[in-house]
């Protein structure tokens, strides 16, 4: 099993309505990707879509793969394409729910978001992972 440190939180930039089958096109056809972009996804209803198995390594953070897993909520944006925590309530418990289980299974790891890395220009996730993961803890 590889060694897992970060639990990396990420919004998709898209509307809330994208489909995953136009995400993962996009990841393929134009990006070029080979492997998926998230471990899991998560859609405005709150679906839980499991796009690789933990063992895969995504491309999430450029540079910080290898020991990260990644989980996307749809949405993330406004109507002008800046950053907007726009999770629905099904959306923030199925990201509690992912969390939690990762967590039981790589207690060392990190919980942060995309923009948490050095260098990231991104809003990604659009809202502060790690402050959000803590005040779910008591
Ligand atoms: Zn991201």
């Amino acid at each position: 099993m590889r060694k897992i440190d970060n639990l990396v939180i990420h919004c998709t930039a898209t509307v809330q309505t994208a489909k995953v089958e136009s995400i993962q096109r996009y990841w393929r056809d134009t990006l070029k990707w080979r492997s998926s972009g998230y471990h899991v996804i998560i859609e405005a209803n709150g679906n839980i879509v499991r796009l690789a198995e933990d063992s895969a390594v995504c491309n999430g953070v450029a540079g910080h793969n290898s020991n990260s897993l990644h989980v996307s909520y749809i949405g993330g944006i406004d109507a002008k394409g800046k950053g907007l925590d726009n999770r629905t309530p099904q959306q923030k418990v199925a990201l509690w729910q992912v969390i939690k289980a990762w967590k039981q299974k790589y207690p060392n790891a990190k919980v942060l978001g995309h923009r948490d890395f050095p260098s990231v220009k991104k809003e990604c996730p659009s809202f502060d992972a790690g402050k959000w993961w803590e005040s779910l803890q008591n």
